[in-house]
């Protein structure tokens, strides 16, 4: 899904949960120490990549983000795009899927409730309207690029966790898989931004490529193709794995993994400024931006504080 909403979360509860606590700990009186994580998503992962301060915020001092309108509206277009598949394959029409709209933005008014701040001050609901008129337009164009009535999804948002050697698990939610008679796999993704220029293809792969090894290590299938589909600018990504892919991944995860793991003991957690600070919800407390850091290691959180 798109950035942020692959819906799991990893290693932030096991981290708030199971500090070591104190100076018996060779730790300041009062604090906590955090724990590594336990699991990894390919958003978690990224975050650590493309900001390891980043990934501190929000997996270990979970510090609460705004909804944007751009993550909400991808939220719901997956949504629909997930029920759509209800339909016998006959009856699913641009039409049905705009039909689901408004439906879909009650359940995830209901299941969400702070993305009504987002239209708080657009009480003419001209806004509101807009933006809907967004989630049409994407899914219009998704049926220019795929034909829901000759697919026959085998899962959809599929949640997949499986274990590595070492012990990492890796989580995540497959939009889509689509298995063929022949038994060849593919999973598919849908992002409702616009598809990266050639040289940033590789990033946009690394979240395939991370499903790709989770189900080899659950059906010990490699996937036959991996489809990244973007409504935003009408673009098919697709790449055929290898299994040397798979392992090329797996080391860059455990790579990941230990510098984490690092990062969580010595407290070092690196702002990585880049132009994607623009879209970070944490400025206030980045150094980059003048801002001061909570504490580290964690204060230890009285029994009254929960
Ligand atoms: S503002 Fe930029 S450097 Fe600071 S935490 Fe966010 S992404 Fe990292």
């Amino acid at each position: 899904m798109e950035t942020s909403t692959d819906g799991t979360s990893t290693g932030g509860s096991s981290a708030e949960g199971s500090g070591v606590e104190g100076s018996g700990a060779g730790l300041p009186a009062g604090t906590r120490a955090a724990a590594p994580p336990a699991s990894l998503s390919p958003s978690r992962a990224s975050d650590f990549m493309q900001c390891p301060l980043l990934y501190r915020f929000r997996v270990i001092d979970r510090l609460p983000e705004k909804p944007s309108e751009a993550a909400t509206r991808g939220t719901l277009v997956h949504a629909v795009l997930e029920r759509l598949f209800d339909a016998p394959a006959t009856e699913r029409t641009a039409p049905r899927a705009k039909a689901l709209i408004p439906g879909q933005w009650d359940r995830l008014r209901e299941s969400k409730p702070e993305v009504v701040e987002l239209f708080a001050d657009d009480p003419e609901g001209e806004r509101l309207a807009r933006w809907l008129g967004e989630a049409e337009q994407l899914l219009e164009r998704w049926f220019t690029l795929e034909d829901p009535t000759r697919l026959e999804p085998a899962e959809r948002e599929l949640f997949v966790e499986a274990e590595l050697d070492s012990g990492l698990r890796l989580r995540g939610i497959i939009d889509r898989v689509d298995v063929a008679p022949t038994g060849e796999v593919r999973i598919v993704d849908y992002k409702t931004g616009k598809a990266p220029r050639p040289e940033y293809a590789e990033g946009a792969l690394f979240q395939m490529k991370f499903y790709a090894l989770v189900v080899w290590r659950l059906k010990r299938v490699v996937p036959r193709r991996l489809q990244l589909v973007y409504l935003g600018s009408g673009d098919v990504l697709t790449y055929d794995p290898v299994f040397a892919d798979l392992e090329r991944v797996e080391r860059k995860l455990l790579a990941l993994w230990e510098a984490i793991s690092a990062a969580t003991e010595s407290g070092e957690w690196r702002p990585r400024p880049s132009k994607l600070c623009g879209w970070c919800d944490h400025q206030a407390v980045c150094p980059e931006f003048g801002g001061t850091p909570p504490p580290y290691p964690l204060p230890v959180r009285s029994p009254e504080s929960g």
